[in-house]
């Protein structure tokens, strides 16, 4: 792509800019292209199918001039990727403000979406892509670890020791899967067609071992098994061909999910299809391949669902593939759940969810004190403590060293403010920037995935993200963003995003306070109107005034 060039954040404590939240607004769009971080770098691409951080090279450099520029009370906007003003604001006011993706309702489909992104237009901020807050494949493990761990408790069991769970997709947000099962004691076979990811993943540490076929893989998972022993296993494979194989092989298999970039029919390959000819195929007739990838996705959804038959726990992991297999003719799509009502929506209830955070100084020693600083603030959480020994043991970092843990409501600030101390205290070398996913308990609205099935029905109810944003903007958030069709795809989401620097100032501490306090209360009010018994008893007891209920 023109002007491609390897990119890396700024490290160490000299600024490159005018005050600390543009410098890090800056270091961590430059470590979203980081080649460690994402997953196409030329293409500005950084996970999730196409999901970029700026729409092309120019406007990449458009904003670092612009950021270099920014003064303290000064607002940069970015349209979708393309820097496009920059407002007299205040102090208190957010340095930078991201639209992305975002069409009107009836205009909401892919092949719109496609036609502006080829005249320019517009790009795919995914969720943290375009927000500059993906932190690599370790800011989804510890949801996918959570998610692991809930359904061994679904299965009755402590751990998914002596069960085998069969996935695919091993991308960006997929690639979490092998270690997050292991990390719970299992057994994984994790298919992709693209030999790249798995040689990234396993050197990464991520995943084990990759077999040589089908039987190989199998045998391999059934011994580890039966050994009790943890092992993840990658299989170059298409799945819409080998899910639907191992089902007709009988293969014992206790857990089905996917993580392909099926929101996306372009980022699916479908059956039949060489993975060499795959960028060809879908440049040469779009709809042509969306609709083979349908096809595809419904024979692999159709498989799903005969392992369900058969008494295996299977969910759709956020990335649309029912939908899409339903478009493809599966009549049968929804039989199995979505991941968050099936397991995630208790947790959502307290306003808990992916917060994290990574050290500007580039010195991972800063995030290994910040872990300390966590275990310190919440030593009754056996839980919380289990999941930071073991990612200081097998995280590798990508890019800027980063943290993610999920942390609820009547938390989050806790942790703001301590980080903000030691940066004032000079115990950290450089300030600490603090964000989360947009797949959080009250930033997003999508009914395939994080608002699926609500209590009350109002899964489509897009007010919430938009609160979201303008009050993490009112709050003092240093950037903020919203994002349509995000995880899910386009016409299927809308979502809200924050970031907020710890730099050790005064000010500092008041913003982080106030966003970190009201960012996971909007998850706790939105699921006290749904109607969750969880989310009223959070309200009362952190005093989240809820005026419905004076
Ligand atoms: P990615 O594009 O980086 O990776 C997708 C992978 O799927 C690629 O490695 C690709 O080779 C592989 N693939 C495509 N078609 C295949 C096929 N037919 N058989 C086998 N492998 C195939 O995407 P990602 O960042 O890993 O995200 C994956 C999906 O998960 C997306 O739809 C994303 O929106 C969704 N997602 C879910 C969550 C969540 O919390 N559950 C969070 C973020 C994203």
């Amino acid at each position: 792509m023109d002007g491609a060039r390897e990119v890396r954040a700024h490290r160490g404590s000299e600024l490159h800019t005018k005050g600390w939240q543009q410098e890090a607004a800056l270091r961590m769009l430059q470590n979203n292209l980081d080649p460690e971080v994402a997953e196409h770098p030329d293409e500005l691409v950084v996970y999730g199918g196409t999901g970029k951080a700026a729409r092309d090279w120019a406007s990449f450099d458009a904003i670092v001039r612009e950021l270099q520029a920014l003064e303290d009370d000064e607002t940069l906007l970015v349209q979708s990727g393309r820097p496009v003003g920059v407002m007299r604001t205040s102090p208190w006011a957010p340095r930078v403000l991201i639209a992305n993706s975002n069409l009107v309702g009836d205009w909401a489909t892919w092949p719109e979406f496609r036609r502006l992104e080829a005249e320019g237009l517009t790009m795919y901020g995914q969720m943290t892509a375009g927000s500059w807050i993906y932190i690599g494949t370790q800011g989804i493990l510890q949801g996918t670890f959570e998610t692991f761990a809930a359904v061994a408790r679904k299965l009755g069991r402590e751990s998914l020791a002596g069960t085998i769970t069969l996935t695919a997709g091993l991308g960006g947000m997929g690639g979490a899967q092998p270690l997050a099962v292991t990390m719970n004691d299992g057994v994984a076979i994790c298919i992709d067609v693209d030999p790249s990811r798995i040689a990234r993943r396993i050197e990464h540490r991520y995943l084990d071992v990759e077999a040589t076929d089908v039987e190989d893989a199998l045998a391999r998972a059934v011994e580890a098994r039966d050994a009790g022993r943890p092992l993840s296993i990658g299989l170059r494979a298409n799945a819409a061909d080998v899910v639907p194989e191992l089902l007709a092989m009988g293969a014992p298999i206790d857990v089905v999910t996917d993580q392909t970039s099926a929101h996306d029919p372009l980022a699916y390959l479908p059956s039949g299809i060489a993975f060499e000819r795959w960028d060809a195929e879908r440049r040469r007739d779009p709809e042509g391949f969306t609709e083979r990838a349908r096809a595809s996705m419904a024979r692999h959804v159709e498989a799903m669902v005969g392992f369900q038959a058969a008494g295996a726990e299977v969910f759709d992991y956020g990335n649309s593939i029912r939908a899409e297999a339903l478009l493809g003719g599966f009549d049968d799509a929804f039989a199995f759940p979505g991941f968050v009502p099936a397991y995630i929506r208790p947790l959502f209830c307290e306003g808990k969810g992916p917060f994290r955070w990574a050290a500007l100084s580039g010195d991972p020693e800063d995030i290994r004190r910040t872990d300390e600083a966590i275990l310190e603030l919440f030593p009754d959480d056996a839980h919380l403590a289990r999941w930071i020994r073991m990612a200081q043991e097998r995280v590798q970092f990508q890019g800027l060293p980063a943290r993610i843990c999920w942390l609820g409501a009547g938390e989050r600030h806790r942790a703001g403010l301590r980080f903000n101390e030691m940066v004032a205290d000079g115990t950290l070398s450089a300030p600490i920037v603090i964000g989360r996913d947009h797949l959080d308990s009250g930033s997003v609205a999508s009914p395939y995935r994080e608002t699926e099935a609500m209590k009350d029905g109002s899964d489509a109810i897009a007010d919430w993200p938009l609160l979201n944003a303008l009050v993490n903007t009112a709050s003092g958030a240093s950037w903020v963003s919203i994002h349509h069709g995000g995880g899910v795809g386009i016409g299927r989401s809308i979502h809200a995003g924050q970031v907020t620097v710890a730099d050790g100032s005064p000010l500092a501490a008041e913003k982080l306070e106030r966003v970190l306090s009201n960012d996971p209360a909007m998850g706790v009010i939105r699921h006290v109107d749904a109607g969750y018994d969880e989310a009223i008893a959070a309200a009362d007891e952190r005093g989240i005034p809820i005026p419905m209920r004076r």
